[in-house]
C-alpha cells in the first residue's frame, strides 16, 4: 500500500447536473479531495440522495462533467476496472455462464480461456450448478454472486461496488459480505464499496469516507483499523459505531 502512489487521486472535484427546465445546477459534489490506496478496501458512507453514486462514477471515469482533476494509476486502463451493482445488472436472455463470460466475450478471449475462467470463477462464488440457469431462476443472493463472478472474471486491479447488498435479505447480505472479504483478501484487488449502512462500512472497509448530504463533502476519512475477520458484536465494534453514526449527517 503506498501513499505516494495512490490508485486514484481526486482533487477539488466538484460536480453540477443541469437540471431541465430549471435556471439552477444541482451541485452535487463539492470539492472532493480523495485517494484510493492500492489493494485497500475503502467504503463511501453517507446518507442516501448525497451524491455517493455520482462520486463512484467520477471516480470509475463513468461520469466526465466535473470540474477538478481524477488520476488513475499510470497503466491502469478501462479493461481494469469492474462494477457490481444493487440491481445485479444482468441479462435475462442469457445464462449465468453467458453473464459471467460478457467481459471476457468483448476482450476476445478464447472459448478455452472463457471456459477454464468462468468455472473458476464460479466455483470461488458457489455458483458450479447453476452456469446453465437463467437470471429469473435465481434468488437475489445468488444473482448477485453472478455480478459479483461477472466482475471478477476478467482479473480486474479495481472493483466498484455500489449498494451491492442493499437489495438483499441481513442473512443473504452477511453471507455475501464474507465472500467478498475472502476473495478480496486473496486476490489483492482494490475495492470502493458504496454505502449507506454503518455496520457494514466497519464490516469491510479498512478506511471509512464519511460524505456530507448533497452537495457531497467529504467530512472525514477514519481508518478502520479492529482486526479481521471483524467480529460485530464486541466493544470495539460497537464504539467505532456509535463514532461513526454521530459524524454521518443524515
Ligand atoms: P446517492 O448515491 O448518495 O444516493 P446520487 O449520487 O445517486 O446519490 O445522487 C445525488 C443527487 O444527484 C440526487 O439528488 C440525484 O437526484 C441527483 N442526480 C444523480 N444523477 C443525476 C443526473 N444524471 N441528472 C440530474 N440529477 C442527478
Ligand atoms: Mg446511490
Amino acid at each position: 500500500m503506498s501513499r505516494h502512489n495512490p490508485f486514484i487521486k481526486i482533487e477539488h472535484c466538484n460536480l453540477a447536473f443541469k437540471l431541465q427546465f430549471q435556471k439552477h445546477k444541482l451541485q452535487v459534489l463539492k470539492d472532493i479531495t480523495l485517494d484510493v490506496h492500492q489493494g485497500e478496501f475503502l467504503v463511501l458512507l453517507g446518507p442516501s440522495g448525497s451524491g455517493k453514486s455520482t462520486l463512484l462514477r467520477v471516480m470509475s471515469g463513468l461520469e466526465k462533467e466535473y470540474s477538478g482533476t481524477v488520476e488513475m494509476l499510470e497503466g491502469v486502463g478501462f479493461d481494469d476496472i469492474s462494477f457490481v451493482f444493487q440491481q445485479f445488472a444482468l441479462f435475462p436472455w442469457l445464462t449465468v455462464f453467458e453473464n459471467i463470460a460478457l467481459g471476457l466475450i468483448s476482450r476476445k478471449e478464447s472459448k478455452t480461456v472463457i471456459h477454464k475462467k468462468v468455472l473458476t470463477v464460479a466455483k470461488t462464488l458457489g455458483l458450479s450448478s447453476f452456469l446453465q440457469s437463467y437470471p429469473r431462476e435465481l434468488s437475489g443472493g445468488m444473482k448477485q454472486r453472478v455480478g459479483i463472478a461477472r466482475a471478477l472474471v476478467t482479473d480486474p486491479k479495481i472493483i466498484f461496488m455500489d449498494e451491492p447488498f442493499s437489495g438483499l435479505d441481513s442473512f443473504t447480505a452477511a453471507e455475501l459480505r464474507k465472500d467478498l472479504l475472502r476473495i478480496w483478501e486473496e486476490k489483492g484487488v482494490t475495492i470502493v464499496l458504496v454505502t449507506h449502512l454503518v455496520s457494514e462500512a466497519i464490516e469491510m472497509a479498512d478506511r471509512i469516507a464519511i460524505v456530507t448530504p448533497r452537495p457531497a463533502t467529504i467530512e472525514k476519512i477514519i481508518s478502520n483499523t479492529l482486526i479481521r475477520p471483524r467480529q460485530n458484536r464486541t466493544d470495539d465494534f460497537y464504539a467505532l459505531e456509535d463514532k461513526i453514526t454521530n459524524l454521518v449527517k443524515p
